[in-house]
């Protein structure tokens, strides 16, 4: 037995990452790995944190973000790290910031990320400058099929890609997947995508797929075509012999409130045949860039940027355009280039897609909107403190499952998710009677409540309601 350690946690209600109940006990840490775990009186730790009423556990992963830009532009990585997570999967919907060099304001919904940080020619260099920015977190990430068909393609993107452009398009692929990209990614919803034919997405596919790597998917139609879309889906992930992981799994618009459950046994009968996955964002409304063509899914939308009219910033579409005398639609026009939040799901269905063993918890949070949709800070403090606790929809050990041990066996995350000696020590230790977001749709900029220590690769990174200096944060490459 050791009776050295950098980091020692005492008497913390242990919930390890896999599922099973809750143990108490204490936990060391040296040399950014977990050293031991159980009663470790006889070891002394550089620093000693007392976990006594706390629950340590893995440190959450989020599935799905779009935080590709944020690792470099502010790498403290405050909205995430405040809610206990040490690791992001980035390169989400369609949308990377690599491979593409560009000086003009993209297409939306690349503009998610900003209009002047598409300045890598090869996901590799990008990989390095994440490095080189010191995040606070780990990250990982996909290669977005719109970032491609757009450097492929430029802006003429309402017809299928040709041969030539497909078989640039496989190239970047290839490049990304042998620099540690951890698979492909897709936004079919968005217009830069909605003209690509599935043969396209498969022939995308097939090139990850042999890599090793994974596809995660913004489908199609998310409404009225739940079912054909998710139907797409696998027939991609079978074509392409890959894993196929269903990003913010949702039906939209009211008359398909209720489909989740077709589409999941959907998902459920395919997992006997091929490697299925799901995430789901704990929120009845969705957020991405305003498109004037879709804003009759929701019941309401919220703008949260816009820069024709910035002063829209937290208003209602429908209220902006009665002051204005315009329909709905020419206002949301009028706005543009903007982003919304859309009020367009059912809460049932919300917790029918979090009651589902496979379910991920994948925050999608934007965080270079300037009033984001409260997931961003949220959502994981919220499922652990108002779909857990207050509305006990599953148990607390099983959460924790979904945010740690599930999330890093579907990607691949070698040694994380997990706490058992010899794993990075990625590390949450949270007060499970008072852990709570507190951003909110009018209120959105907020840290959550309970978080009481957060560690990436062993270091302390958030203690105590704030920030340490570390940032011991690193890009990490697909495990070959
Ligand atoms: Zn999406």
């Amino acid at each position: 037995m050791p009776d050295k350690a950098d980091l020692v946690i005492r008497s913390a209600t242990i919930v390890d990452g896999g599922g099973g109940p809750a143990m108490r006990g204490d936990l060391a840490v040296a040399e950014g790995r977990i050293q031991a775990i159980g009663a470790l009186g006889d070891v002394t730790g550089e620093r000693e944190i007392d976990g006594t009423g706390q629950v340590l556990c893995p440190g959450f992963i989020d599935v799905h973000t779009h935080d590709d830009r944020e690792l470099l532009s502010a790498p403290a990585m405050t909205p995430k790290v405040s809610q206990g997570v040490t690791t992001v999967v980035a390169g989400n919907c369609g949308v990377s910031l690599a491979p593409l060099v560009t000086d003009e304001r993209p297409v939306p919904p690349l503009d998610l990320l900003g209009v002047e940080w598409f300045r890598f020619a090869e996901f590799g260099r990008y990989l390095e400058a994440v490095d080189a920015a010191r995040p606070v977190t780990n990250a990982v990430f996909l290669v977005g099929h719109q970032t491609l068909r757009y450097g492929a393609m430029g802006r003429d993107l309402d017809c299928a890609a040709s041969a030539g452009e497909t078989a640039a398009m496989a190239a970047q692929v290839e490049a990304a997947m042998r620099a540690g990209a951890i698979g492909l990614s897709t936004g079919l919803f968005y217009p830069p995508a909605q003209a690509a034919p599935t043969e396209e997405i498969v022939a995308l596919a097939k090139v990850a797929g042999a890599a090793g790597g994974l596809y995660a998917t913004h489908l199609r139609d998310e409404g009225d075509a739940l079912e054909e879309s998710v139907a797409e889906a696998l027939t991609i992930g079978r074509e392409g012999a890959l894993p196929v992981v269903f990003s913010h799994h949702k039906a939209t618009g009211r008359k398909n409130f209720g489909k989740v459950r077709r589409s999941l046994a959907q998902i459920d009968a395919a997992a006997a045949g091929q490697k299925v996955a799901l995430d789901v964002y704990p929120y009845a409304a969705g957020s991405t860039v305003l498109l004037p063509q879709r804003i009759d899914m929701a019941e309401k939308v919220m703008i949260t940027w816009s820069e024709a009219m910035p002063d829209a910033g937290g208003r209602y579409l429908h209220d902006l355009a009665a002051e204005h005398g315009l329909s709905d639609q020419e206002m949301a026009v009028r706005l543009q280039p903007a982003g919304a939040i859309y009020f367009m799901m059912n809460e049932a269905d919300v917790q029918t897609v979090l009651r589902h063993p496979m379910a991920m918890i994948g925050s999608d949070g934007i965080p270079t909107d300037p009033r984001p949709h409260p997931r961003l800070w949220g959502t994981f403090p919220r499922v652990l403190g108002h779909y857990v606790r207050e509305l006990n929809l599953m148990p607390l050990e099983e959460a924790v499952r979904r945010m740690t041990g599930l999330p890093a066996e579907t990607f691949g995350l070698r040694d994380r998710g997990r706490l058992v000696p010899g794993a990075w020590a990625d590390l949450v230790l949270f007060d499970p009677a008072t852990v709570i977001d507190r951003a909110s749709f009018d209120n959105p900029i907020q840290t959550s409540a309970g978080i009481g220590m957060v560690a990436v690769n062993g270091e302390v990174v958030w203690a105590d309601g704030a920030a340490t200096d570390a940032r011991p944060g690193r890009a990490l490459r697909r495990a070959a």
